[in-house]
């Protein structure tokens, strides 16, 4: 068993922590939190034993009849892995303990390339993963961009992609960021980061996006257009997209058009806090035009996507399963995720 710590157990550490727990091949040693609140709750009612850095909270979190297992020095030092899931810019600064410690580590899309020097996505690149201590997975649309341009690079070559995303104001609890009301340029500058960010996994791609964000909390909502090196057919491109197993479709006739309902039919799936782990195409949108340019839309659960992802980078950097396919398949197999359509 791969021993897992997750370095931060908010909204991505909790979903990773759950992901870890459910796989055969590893289990959580610890979560750590900052402050007594309602996800140490959680993490007490899962059982993970809670570690805090400042033990001078512990008496807080002991009133709150929440046990401390210890400080998180302690917990990494137990640990074969540490997945960090602190918030952007912390992990940079947790980098050197994880260092001195000698342990792997996973960093989360706030990190910049280079707290890593290595992007990963599953599909894309698992196996340079290979005898590397650090590994950063990108951030939730640029895991859902990678997951497409990647295959249909593999199919039929990319020779350019351009597209829009528009981006949730805030996570559902981040309640700190609303009430909002406006349409935000994201930044006004074009590209956006994103673009850059699919590259530190796909280099070869031309590539430039834009982004805005909107006043809603559940999905990003992605329009990419990519022109095709082969000539293809919307067949064919759909069948990719059905072989997929972390690219989803919304069909036609379940009359899905926007990212509220795609939420209330991953909550009637009884997908666990409604996560959607793949990306979701909606099939109606996806044409190809004149043999070549692809179009469709996608909406991307910005909770969700990037956690089966983490976890195939534990299995990447320990070594311990060395065929993508079969992690891919073990990590969808233990979270249920039958990819939608
Ligand atoms: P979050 O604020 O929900 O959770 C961060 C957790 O880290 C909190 O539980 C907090 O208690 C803990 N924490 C805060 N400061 C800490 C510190 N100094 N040391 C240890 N723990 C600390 O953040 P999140 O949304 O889960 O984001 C985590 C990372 O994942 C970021 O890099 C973010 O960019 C990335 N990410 C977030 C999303 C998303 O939509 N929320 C999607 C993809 C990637």
């Amino acid at each position: 068993m791969i021993k897992v710590a997750i370095n931060g157990y908010g909204t991505i550490g909790k979903r990773v922590a759950d992901a870890v727990a459910a796989q055969p091949d590893m289990e959580v040693i610890g979560v750590s939190k900052t402050s007594v609140s309602a996800e140490a709750y959680i993490a007490k009612e899962r059982g993970y034993p809670l570690y805090i850095a400042d033990l001078s909270k512990k008496p807080a979190f002991e009133k709150a009849g929440i046990e401390v297992a210890g400080d998180v020095d302690a917990m990494l030092k137990a640990a074969d892995i540490i997945v960090d899931a602190t918030p952007g810019g912390v992990g940079e600064k947790n980098r050197p303990i994880y260092e001195k410690l000698g342990k792997k580590a996973i960093f989360q899309g706030g990190e910049d390339h280079e707290v890593a020097g290595f992007s990963f996505n599953a599909h894309a690149n698992y196996n340079e993963a290979a005898g590397k201590q650090f590994a950063r997975v990108v951030s939730c649309n640029s895991t859902g961009l990678v997951r497409v341009i990647h295959a249909l690079d593999q199919a039929f070559g990319v020779a350019r992609v351009r597209a829009v995303m528009v981006r949730r104001g805030a996570d559902p609890d981040d309640v700190k960021r609303g009430p909002i009301d406006a349409i935000v340029l994201n930044p006004a500058t074009i590209p956006s980061h994103h673009g850059p960010d699919v590259r530190t996994v796909l280099p070869q791609i031309d590539i430039v996006t834009l982004a805005m964000i909107v006043p809603t909390t559940f999905m990003h909502m992605h329009t990419i257009q990519m022109d095709l090196k082969k000539e293809t057919t919307r067949e064919e491109v759909l069948k990719i997209f059905e072989d997929h197993s972390r690219i989803g479709l919304v069909r036609k006739a379940t009359g899905i058009k926007s990212n509220a309902q795609l939420r209330e039919y991953t909550q009637d799936l009884g997908r666990p806090r409604t996560d959607l782990w793949e990306n979701g195409v909606f099939e109606e949108s996806v044409s190809i035009l004149n043999g070549k340019e692809f179009y469709c839309f996608q909406a991307i659960h910005q909770e969700a996507d990037v956690i089966p992802e983490n976890i195939d980078c534990i299995r990447a950097l320990m070594g311990t399963v060395k065929d993508p396919e079969e992690s891919i398949r073990m990590t969808n197999e233990a979270l249920g995720l039958v990819a939608i359509g």
